[in-house]
């Protein structure tokens, strides 16, 4: 989509630190981590928002999901731990309009959720 950080992330246009990917899914390290461990998981198709995901987009958040078990085996977190989360619209924190999910880790994280 024009003008999408992360379609442009996705095509390649502007770099991103790539940890894993595959047909449909990219993860790359976030660019301001709030852990040691903080990736980026998108669909490399546009969907905004987890609300706007229809079926495909369902299909591209279980590859999501499959991809994080991939990530944390790769960032070594996959024994000690961590979290992924989506946040969703402007309550929800969303900043970057692309859907995505975090995973974060590295160390013990906390239960706040604000
Ligand atoms: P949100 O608040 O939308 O869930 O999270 C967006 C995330 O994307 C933030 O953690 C932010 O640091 C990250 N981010 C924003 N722009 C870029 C970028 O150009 N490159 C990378 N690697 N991460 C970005
Ligand atoms: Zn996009």
């Amino acid at each position: 989509m024009e003008g999408c950080i992360f379609c442009k992330i996705a095509a390649g246009e502007i770099p991103g630190r790539k940890v894993y990917e595959t047909q449909s899914v990219l993860a790359f390290e976030d660019i301001h981590p709030m852990a040691p461990v903080h990736v980026i998981i998108i669909p490399k198709r546009h969907v905004a928002t987890l609300m706007d995901a229809d079926a495909e987009g369902m299909a591209d958040v279980q590859a999501m999901m499959a991809a994080a078990q991939e990530v944390a085996r790769i960032k070594k977190v996959d024994q000690r731990g961590f979290r992924v989360v989506i946040n969703c619209n402007e309550e929800g924190g969303q900043v970057v309009f692309h859907l995505h999910m975090h995973l974060l880790g590295g160390l013990k994280l906390r239960d706040g959720l604000a």
